[in-house]
């Protein structure tokens, strides 16, 4: 069973400066060259996997709400025609950007099933935004949080950017404290780094700007922390806050180490052990021909599921993934209980009711953390 679907919507209307997602200057005819071509692939992937009856939807990207209302809508038809947006559909979530969504492309999604909106603002400080190469302004964050509430969403949430060269704690607060004067469900805080290829990349290596070190970004993650939590939004996540209940399944089920779907160019999929990802390349996302698959071996998932399964605040159950990868009371067992031991001494992991989670002090700590658990 295929829990999840992911669908990358490949469009922005230019390129932000840290960005290094697969994205294609959107243009009305690339944007019907594309729908074009999905279709056969989500017809190819349900004639292969069977009828779909996912728990969960994500139009990710790229903007999704960078597409025009028709376009937007033939998106919408051709998920529902596939078979895509069945009753089995808990939650069904799309990305949105300030500055191309809109009252009537939130009502439109809103009748088709959509009942999740994240919304990439990125900074409350207009400076900050144009550093980061966004295209949108403050102003414009306040009018799509007004267009989601009076569109009648009642779960979205906001993806903030921490660690900004040059944005001091208190810059850092005030954005905090901006978004959560909106009253989201939902809140990311990703630190800022540096991806290959990006102008952020560019500039660092000419010496024009200098990323924050690793204590100075752990004191900005700690202030989102405060901030957040004093609001009511729970860390459930390494980067993810949400109110009680209003996590985002789909991202918890893939953090879980369960089957989803993607389509469209540099989508990912997880089915059983097989893992596959779409070319990302213009070409290649018209004709859907070229991806890489590989075969996730017992050690491999092992290690997907304990590197993500501990960055939830649920944690692992070690009993669990191991059964789930093939590997209860396999050699790796004993040495993988005696490496958490030893964590557990060094303060770094803690075990209550049956689960292993990473202490505050492991989570800050959490890169070394994984590799000292690679089996
Ligand atoms: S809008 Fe999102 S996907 Fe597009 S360039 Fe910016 S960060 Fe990347």
């Amino acid at each position: 069973m295929i829990e999840g679907l992911y669908i990358h919507v490949p469009f922005c209307d230019g390129k932000c400066h840290y960005c290094a997602f697969y994205s294609v200057p959107y243009s009305r005819e690339k944007g019907a060259a594309w729908l074009a071509s999905l279709k056969p692939e989500a017809e190819a992937a349900r004639s292969e996997f069977g009828p779909f009856a996912f728990s969960t939807i994500f139009l990710g990207g790229g903007t999704p709400t960078i597409l025009p209302m028709d376009q937007l809508a033939e998106l919408l038809d051709l998920i529902r025609c596939t078979g895509g947006a069945g009753d089995s559909v808990i939650e069904w979530t799309s990305e949105a950007n300030p500055g191309s969504v809109d009252c009537d492309k939130l009502k439109l999604m809103k009748s088709a099933g959509v009942n999740r909106i994240s919304l990439g603002v990125q900074s409350f400080d207009d400076r900050v935004l144009r550093q980061l190469g966004r295209r949108h302004t403050v102003q414009d964050i306040h009018a799509a949080v007004r267009a989601i509430q009076s569109a009648g969403f009642m779960n979205w949430g906001l993806d903030l950017i921490a660690c900004v060269p040059g944005v001091s704690a208190e810059a850092w607060r005030d954005t905090l404290c901006a978004a959560v004067a909106l009253e989201p469900a939902h809140v990311s805080v990703y630190a800022l780094t540096r991806e290959e290829g990006t102008r952020l990349d560019r500039d660092h290596q000419a010496g024009t700007i200098t990323l924050l070190d690793d204590d100075e970004q752990l004191r900005m993650l700690e202030l989102a922390e405060e901030v957040l939590g004093a609001a009511g939004l729970s860390r459930y996540e390494i980067s993810n806050y949400a109110r009680p209940g209003l996590e985002c399944r789909h991202n918890l089920s893939c953090w879980r180490g369960e089957n989803y779907l993607g389509l469209g160019g540099a989508a990912s999929s997880r089915v059983g052990n097989r893992r596959w990802t779409n070319a990302a390349d213009w070409g290649s996302a018209l004709t859907g021909v070229s991806r890489e698959e590989e075969s996730l071996t017992p050690r491999n998932d092992l290690v997907e599921r304990l590197v993500f399964g501990l960055r939830m605040t649920e944690g692992i159950d070690l009993e669990v993934i191991l059964t789930a990868c093939g590997l209860a009371r396999s050699p790796l067992e004993a040495g993988l209980r005696k490496t958490l031991i030893r964590l557990e001494g060094e303060g770094l992991m803690v075990s209550l009711e049956g689960r292993w989670r990473l202490t505050p002090r492991g989570r800050d700590l959490a890169d070394h953390v994984a590799v000292e658990l690679m089996p």
